[in-house]
């Protein structure tokens, strides 16, 4: 399946949901959920009948969307994190956040997702001094993640670190802002994942 190139604030309309996918502008007032916060499309203002089906759906949207993957990506950490011991539903939510373009993007140096793994992509950002170019690399406890020097002074890195003051980092990673630097400390946890999920609808719908 080809990527979503539409607007990705539509995608916010129709999860019902503050993805944040669009960095700044998802702090202000100009987010098209402050705005019109109902789905999009002509009939988004109709009311709306939910089967199980539909809200299991709905839930696997919502995350693959706000971890900007594609369906086969989504399905490929499902089934990862089907062989994990313990909860499925936990364990998929673990492997996304420890994702290397997660992991910038929390680090605070990408405004967002999609901008985190332009930088992985196109070679700005280094794992324990050493560069990977691999969004979907698996960071483990102990990883430095570092931007390289000489794409430290990128406008978008260097506003991306102004803005995620705001956002804060997570319990599991600590950021040295001034060297452009940051280590995971430990796992990620479910309870640190504060989006509101619920992952026991996808693991059924993926198990049906
Ligand atoms: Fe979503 Fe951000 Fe657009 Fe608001 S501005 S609808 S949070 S992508």
């Amino acid at each position: 399946m080809a990527r979503y190139t539409g607007s990705v604030c539509r995608l916010c309309r129709r999860e019902n949901l503050k993805l944040f996918l669009k960095g700044e502008r998802c702090y202000t007032d100009k987010c098209a959920i402050e705005r019109r916060n109902y789905p999009p499309g002509q009939h988004g203002q109709a009311r709306q009948k939910f089967s199980e089906y539909s809200i299991q759906l709905r839930e696997k949207q919502k995350v693959k969307r706000m971890y900007r993957l594609l369906e086969s990506q989504f399905r490929r950490t499902f089934a990862m994190a089907e062989k994990v011991k313990g909860i499925t539903g936990e364990a998929l939510l673990v492997l996304l956040e420890r994702r290397l373009d997660n992991v910038v993007y929390r680090l605070g140096f990408a405004s967002s997702r999609a901008d985190a793994r332009m930088l992985v992509r196109h070679g700005h950002i280094l794992v324990n001094n050493r560069r990977v170019t691999i969004p979907s690399y698996y960071t483990r406890v102990g990883d430095v993640i570092s931007v390289k020097e000489k794409s430290r002074q990128m406008g978008r890195v260097v506003s991306a670190l102004e803005g995620a003051q705001r956002r804060g980092v997570p319990e599991w990673a600590e950021v040295d802002r001034e060297n452009f630097s940051g280590k995971i400390k430990i796992l990620p946890a479910r309870s640190d994942i504060t989006a509101p999920i619920n992952e026991k609808f996808i693991v059924e719908l993926y198990s049906k």
